[in-house]
């Protein structure tokens, strides 16, 4: 940014630099601001060379403009009003797009007030060194600053302020070119007002400014074809809407006004939550909402009326004998709308519609209940969208829905594009590409949806490579679960220590210039060893055991001491901040912090001194606390154990070394910490975990699956982090009420479990007990059926999907009584342990340090609004991340079965079979989950079958007889992994073998 030196201004000129607003403050008092601007002559126009203005600023628009454009072979810049960049900022962005650009001061704060996201998207273009954007401050410059007049509404003024600052341009770069005496003037460039208001053009071109509509202005560029297919639908008033959108019949509701919305939710007759689309069924979704127990069901699109996942929407719910209780029918968007015709759906009378309508009437009105009522809940509609959740989808062009193929067409096609996620429907696009967009990932974001349009539109965004290749595939997944990944920015890296991979903990005495060692313990000769995972570059943790002459025992955990280089603030901070935590994929990980910090200078390696946080007890042979202190450190690990090799040592009779003795006394202590928590009703909890084998680094291919093995080890090592995440979060809790860093793990609503409950009754006659953790582990364990041991691992499972999910809270901001963890039964409890993967831990380790009187606190960590901010984003991206982690594994189970799949065909053996459990009964199916590869699969019948929803049972006809299939019962799956025809992507396809061939039917 330019440097401003301010000049004293004559009083009379005050008067036009004077803004008066009102404002509520944070107590609802409203106040009157008055708002001072100086002017000034000395605001650049940023033209190279410029005469008039100074030339001391390093990046400058060229002198002669951009000469590409065949409009303006005079030379051109061009400036884009609000609008344009709240609207087309894909276009803005895109590497083909770069005419020098003014932004107007003016322009900037507009978008910032209407969208903080494209407001950062734009700052970040500004910045960038492939961009040529001039930030002119208009309303700083004395010829180009305006006052709202009366009766001028802020709209026009910013309007009327755009144009002012483009006739100004014109006429201080006609001064900058004016010719030298006895020649003749040259032609100049001008100044082009892109807006998409038709009566801002007219205005323009009244007052002598050149400007066009965005869409005439990319049609005549180079790289045309590409770039339009960028422009969005919305706010782009020259391009019309599709025929469909443009039908006349409306299929939706329209939505009530927003403050109607606002009134009716505050007045409890309407409810607010967020949108959830039901992942079998795209005629349903449901929206959990506080004032009922269990979420409110939508039915049918028309109820569900436009919402996409993750919206706020507001909900009317319908009297209680209109509701309804979920279909237990498996239904598909892609097969249901297979002949469905981007270009003429939603017409009247259209064919394909009709034939789509009356099939999902059918679906509709099949699965109306005969249902118990317990099972029914509370049904609405939703009546309006308090905000859209609308991001960049993966998605695969639908090959059926192109009218021309022939990659050398270059018309424009309305086509239907398919989200990769289930949960979304599918997004009508126009665009010249569509033939070369076949087979490959692309990124595409909804415009709009008009009540007229069955489907949202939407508009290209850019192609991420080949279907199924590992780039395009790696790629759309951090896209498609928002994982930031790009390299980290000079500003970050310039955090670090400047020693970078030669740093070192300083001697201690005269040299430690930064006083590291002040109020640290030298832990340097204390038998500190970390157990982690095989190849583990970023270790967090390390743990030691010794006995006290008293006969107790002092253990320690020493955790890397990240706050000590990551201060509160800095780039660096609000990157890992934005970050939250780190995401491991099964070939990739994408860091919270620059990796010389994650696997080199915080990694708490062997046989190097490091800094560390430590957290010692004293406790007593049966693991009970006498006393913890925590101490900033520097230790110096003797060893860095596997899993496995921490076993084996420890197992191992003839060893007797100090590092040995000190796994042992850890591990008796934590089977007996273990053991208490049992006791306290913590819960034993599973999720499948699998474990995925690359043949190599460099091809990673899987070459087999197989279940994660738990050692000792693992329960020793989990034990201690847990013991040292509850005694740090007590400590903080104590020293800062208001804005500790806490986790906690709310109890699930008993109503989580009323069907996993009645399954269980009536399959298998077992009963859960919900009443507390305590009950619900007990009778978790008593679901054991001898001739299935895999019954009570899957029991757990479909139990954890029954809980809540944990989340990071400031102290404050909740009651005390809500603090506690419930699947670990834990009154309090934080996370300390992984300051290197997670953001939550680093903020806890700044509070501990204050704590003890080591650091002093931030002021950030004393304000509860700006804690619950932070861990707003912290929860989201954790959240984000173990789904990205999950759809990783899935994707190479998925490569693996292929892989498994072909050797089998190739040695003539049948295809893939695999035990598998039935989880789900539909009218039409099972949910079935395949344990060895923790992988959970959908069997459909096209055939309808005998179906008894109180019993969980299915009748399907088999060999002789018929055969009945019921929830837990075993099974035997065929697996392969089949492309779909039109979006050519892989998808995993089950059909049952045992007890019966379901390919049959
Ligand atoms: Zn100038």
């Amino acid at each position: 940014m330019v440097e401003i030196t301010i000049r004293k201004r004559p009083q009379t000129e005050a008067v036009i630099t004077q803004r008066k607003f009102f404002k509520k403050t944070a107590r609802g008092k409203v106040v009157k601001v008055l708002r001072e601007r100086y002017l000034r002559d000395d605001v650049a126009c940023g033209i190279e060379g410029c005469r008039e203005c100074s030339t001391e600023i390093s990046r400058l628009l060229p002198l002669s403009g951009s000469l590409e454009h065949d409009l303006f072979p005079n030379g051109h810049y061009i400036l884009p009003d609000t609008n344009v960049f709240l609207a087309q900022m894909d276009l803005i962005e895109s590497s083909l797009f770069n005419p020098p650009m003014i932004l107007l001061q003016t322009v900037l704060e507009e978008v910032r007030h209407r969208s903080l996201p494209l407001y950062n998207r734009l700052k970040a273009l500004t910045k960038s060194e492939d961009k040529q954007i001039w930030v002119f401050y208009n309303e700083y410059r004395s010829e180009t600053a305006i006052v709202r007049e009366e009766n001028e509404t802020p709209n026009d003024r910013n309007d009327r302020g755009i144009r002012t600052a483009a006739a100004w341009y014109n006429t201080h770069i006609s001064l900058t070119h004016t010719p030298v005496r006895g020649q003749k003037q040259m032609p100049h460039p001008t100044v082009v007002l892109i807006t998409e208001d038709a009566a801002n053009r007219q205005k323009a071109e009244k007052s002598g400014i050149v400007s066009v509509s965005v869409r005439r202005y990319v049609e005549t560029m180079k790289d045309a074809n590409v770039l339009l297919d960028l422009l969005s639908a919305e706010g782009s008033h020259n391009i019309e809407p599709t025929k469909a959108a443009a039908g006349r019949q409306a299929l939706y509701p329209d939505y009530l006004p927003t403050p109607t919305l606002i009134a009716g939710v505050k007045a409890g007759e309407l409810h607010q939550g967020h949108f959830n689309p039901n992942q079998y069924n795209y005629l349903e979704g449901s929206v959990p909402v506080p004032a009922f127990d269990k979420p409110i069901l939508l039915v049918g699109r028309e109820n569900m009326n436009r919402a996409v996942q993750g919206d706020i929407v507001v909900i009317e719910v319908f009297p209680e004998k209109d509701w309804k209780a979920p279909a237990d029918e498996v239904v598909d968007q892609e097969a249901m709308q297979k002949n469905d015709d981007a270009e003429d759906s939603g017409e009247e009378g259209d064919e394909n519609d009709e034939e789509v309508f009356s099939k999902e009437s059918r679906v509709l009105s099949g699965s109306s209940n005969q249902k118990p009522p317990s099972e029914r809940q509370p049904t609405g509609r939703i009546v309006g969208i308090i905000k859209r959740n609308w991001r960049a989808y993966v998605c695969h062009i639908d090959s059926t829905s192109l009218t021309s193929t022939l990659t050398t067409s270059l018309s424009t096609q309305t086509v239907f594009a398919t989200p990769v996620s289930r949960l979304l429907p599918r997004i009508r696009l126009r665009t010249r590409q569509a033939p070369t967009l076949l087979n490959q990932k692309i990124l595409v974001t909804i415009d709009r949806w008009d009540s007229t349009s069955r489907y949202p539109e939407g508009h290209f965004v850019r192609a991420l490579g080949q279907v199924e290749s590992k780039e395009a595939e790696q790629e759309s997944l951090l896209l498609e679960f928002e994982v930031p990944y790009r390299p980290f920015g000079k500003a970050i890296l310039d955090c670090l220590p400047p020693e970078g991979e030669q740093w070192v903990v300083p001697p201690k005495g005269e040299f430690d210039l930064q006083n590291i060692w002040r109020d640290r313990d030298d832990l340097r000769d204390v038998i500190v060893c970390s157990i982690d995972p095989p190849g583990c570059q970023d270790i967090d943790d390390a743990l030691h055991a010794k006995l006290l002459p008293n006969g107790n025992i002092e253990a320690g955990v020493h955790i890397a001491d990240v706050s000590h280089f990551v201060l509160p603030d800095n780039p660096m901070d609000s990157e890992a901040a934005a970050r939250g935590t780190t995401v491991y994929l099964v070939d990739n990980r994408i860091d919270m912090l620059p990796s010389l910090l994650g696997t080199n200078l915080c990694s708490l390696r062997p046989f190097v001194e490091r800094l560390a946080f430590s957290s010692i007890w004293e406790l007593t042979a049966d693991a009970e606390i006498v006393s913890v202190r925590f101490t900033k450190s520097v230790i110096k690990s003797k060893a860095a154990f596997t899993y496995e090799e921490a076993q084996i040592r420890k197992d191992d009779p003839n060893l007797h070394d100090e590092l040995t003795n000190s796994i042992r006394l850890l591990n008796s202590l934590a089977i007996k910490l273990k053991a208490k928590r049992m006791a306290a009703g913590a819960l034993n909890l599973a999720s499948p975990e699998v474990k995925i084998h690359l043949d190599s680094a460099e091809s990673s291919d899987p070459i087999d699956v197989e279940q994660k093995e738990l050692r000792e080890t693992n329960s020793l090592v989990e034990e201690f982090m847990l013991l040292a995440n509850i005694s740090v979060a007590r400590k903080i809790e104590e020293s800062f009420p208001q804005t500790a860093v806490l986790r906690r793990h709310l109890p699930p609503p008993k109503t989580n479990f009323e069907k996993l409950q009645d399954i269980l009754r009536k399959t298998k006659g077992f009963s859960l007990d919900v009443s507390s953790s305590g009950a619900l582990a007990a009778s978790l364990d008593e679901c054991v059926d001898a001739r299935e041991p895999a019954f009570n691992t899957l029991v757990r499972i479909m139990a954890t999907r029954c809980m809540l999910s944990a989340e990071y809270f400031s102290s404050g901001s909740v009651a005390k009584d809500t603090f506690g963890h419930y699947g670990l039964a834990s009154e309090i409890y934080t996370h300390f342990t992984s300051p290197i993967r997670r953001y939550a831990d680093v903020l806890v380790h700044r509070q501990l340090s204050a704590a003890i009187g080591s650091t002093p606190l931030h002021a950030t960590l004393h304000s509860k609004s700006h804690v619950e901010r932070v861990l707003d984003v912290v929860n989201r991206r954790h959240r984000m991340a173990q789904m990205a982690g999950r759809a990783s594994v899935e994707f190479y189970v998925g490569l693996a079965l292929k892989a498994r799949g072909e050797q089998a065909r190739a040695r003539g053996e049948p295809d893939v079979r695999e035990d598998a459990y039935v989880i789900r009964t539909f009218r039409n199916g099972v949910g079935v989950f395949v344990s060895k590869l923790g992988i959970e699969g959908l069997v459909t019948f096209k055939r309808e079958t005998q179906f008894d929803a109180e019993n969980y049972t299915i009748t399907v006809p088999g060999a002789k007889e018929e055969v009945k299939i019921s929830v837990f019962d075993k099974v035997v799956v065929r697996i392969e992994v089949e492309k779909d025809k039109n979006t050519q992507r892989g998808k995993v396809k089950m059909t049952l073998v045992e007890p019966v061939d379901s390919s049959a039917f």
